[in-house]
């Protein structure tokens, strides 16, 4: 008789293809069948997903665990522990820790972070600064250890990773298009943004929605112009990250259709709150891009439904509570970027699929098959395909709950969908075979995985079997 560790039965695979009933067979933390009649395989443990879907491990592209870190205000363990339980099984971590990622030490250094306390798989994005701070060398040494993507700022995101200028970002994607890597963006003008921050501060303006009036779509709308202009040129494939503005996803969807290799990325907040939260929450929904009007948002969810917008990720940041509330007062006091790495996947399915009608199979595309496609962890990740990792989110597509920052498992134990009643439920999560969340088990010891389970994923790691 065949030997299995896990064999999850009675649930429905949802694969980007379709849906079908099967028993998933796991065995060595892989695929090892899908079939009808499981009875000729011993296992290890069986488990009854009667009523349940079975998903492709989440995979967030876009997060801020923040190690190393002196602050450590999360790291990648209590991150983790978030994302697993949010249905997660791989993250692909930004470049933005103390030190940041931009040399191959660094990089190297990040590596040995994942290996000692990651709990989700982890890829690693590699920081793009430019000469005279960084060389060639630099970001080829960061392409052999293993980057999945580059990363830049067209506006300033902190004293350690200012904005790119044009010459700059010109090299960059040059580098990026003879390395065979994606290149991601966060787009955002910084001189329209440093104009519009100018204008509010000239009024006196600090109250919540001068966040969103400092920095209006077309600050997106013309960086992402600029990206797509240099990016044509040079050959490279541009990622653009957290686009919240529909002028700039018509242009990206106009690249699409001349050819141009482009992806594009949006997160929950930007699909799921408006300016009227941005008031009601003030430094607790103060993100860059920031938060939009219903308008804009009900224009983004057309380039969602429409395919120009590939992956949905979190853009999940760990602040405290103390340094969001500083934003009552003004709302320029509060850092940018929301707590979501939890949320992300229930979410998205709650939102896109139950209230609008997504096919569950395009939610898995965005949610596992593109991002794991995009940052190079084909076919070992983001598929149920037999061989590939043992990579399953067990969700109750039923099941409705109440989000709460008492359920949180991530550091900063704050979320912008407090009180938001959602339908779909993660039950459990499983990474290559092993069960690192467990949602019958209560509070913390719901992760069941240890510091150091997760493994890093050095991109092509799909290509390796
Ligand atoms: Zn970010």
């Amino acid at each position: 008789m065949a030997r299995a560790d896990v064999i999850i039965e009675n649930g429905t695979i949802v694969t980007e293809g379709g849906r079908f009933t099967a028993d998933l067979v796991i065995a060595d933390q892989q695929i090892a069948a899908l079939t009808n009649n499981a009875s000729g395989w011993e296992a290890g443990e069986r488990i009854d997903a009667t009523g349940l879907w079975l998903l492709p491990g989440g995979i967030d592209v876009h997060t801020h665990l923040r190690e190393p870190d002196p602050e450590l205000l999360e790291g990648f363990a209590r991150g983790g522990a978030g994302a697993a339980a949010g249905g997660l099984t791989t993250v692909v971590e930004m470049p933005q820790a103390h030190p940041t990622t931009v040399t191959p030490e660094q990089f190297r250094e990040k590596q040995r972070l994942v290996a000692e306390h990651a709990i989700v798989d982890m890829a690693l994005w590699a920081g793009a600064i430019g000469p005279p701070k960084q060389t060639a060398d630099d970001l080829a040494g960061m392409a052999e250890a293993g980057a999945a993507a580059f990363k830049s700022f067209m506006a300033t995101s902190s004293p350690l990773f200012p904005a790119i200028d044009y010459g700059q970002l010109h090299w960059a994607m040059r580098e990026a298009a003879r390395l065979g890597l994606p290149y991601g963006l966060h787009a955002e003008d910084q001189a329209l943004l440093a104009d519009g921050l100018q204008r509010m501060r000239a009024v006196g303006r600090t109250d919540p929605l001068a966040h969103a009036e400092s920095r209006p779509p077309l600050v997106e709308t013309v960086a992402v112009n600029t990206a797509l202009l240099l990016a044509a040129e040079t050959g490279c494939h541009v990622h653009i990250c957290h686009v919240a503005s529909a002028g700039a996803l018509a242009l990206i969807h106009e690249a699409k259709a001349r050819g141009q290799r482009v992806t594009a990325e949006t997160c929950p907040q930007y699909l799921m709150l408006n300016t009227d939260d941005l008031e009601r929450l003030a430094g607790f929904a103060r993100c860059a891009p920031a938060i939009r009007d219903q308008a804009e948002v009900d224009a983004i969810w057309e380039f969602v439904h429409d395919g120009t917008i590939d992956i949905i990720c979190s853009d999940h940041c760990p602040f405290t509570i103390e340094s969001k509330e500083a934003g009552r007062n003004d709302i320029f006091a509060a850092p940018l970027g929301l707590s979501g790495v939890q949320t992300l996947l229930p979410a998205f399915f709650s939102e896109a699929v139950v209230r609008r009608g997504m096919a569950p199979e395009r939610f898995v595309a965005m949610m596992a098959g593109n991002p794991a496609r995009v940052f190079g962890l084909t076919p070992r990740k983001g598929t149920l395909a037999v061989g590939a990792d043992a990579d399953v989110t067990l969700l109750d597509p039923e099941a409705t709950w109440t989000v709460s920052a008492g359920e949180a498992l991530h550091g900063q134990k704050w979320t912008p969908y407090e009180g938001m009643t959602l339908t779909g439920r993660v039950r459990r999560t499983i990474r290559r075979g092993e069960t690192i969340y467990d949602d019958t088990r209560e509070g913390e010891e719901r992760v069941t995985a240890r510091p150091g389970s997760g493994t890093f994923l050095p991109r092509g790691y799909g290509e390796l079997a």
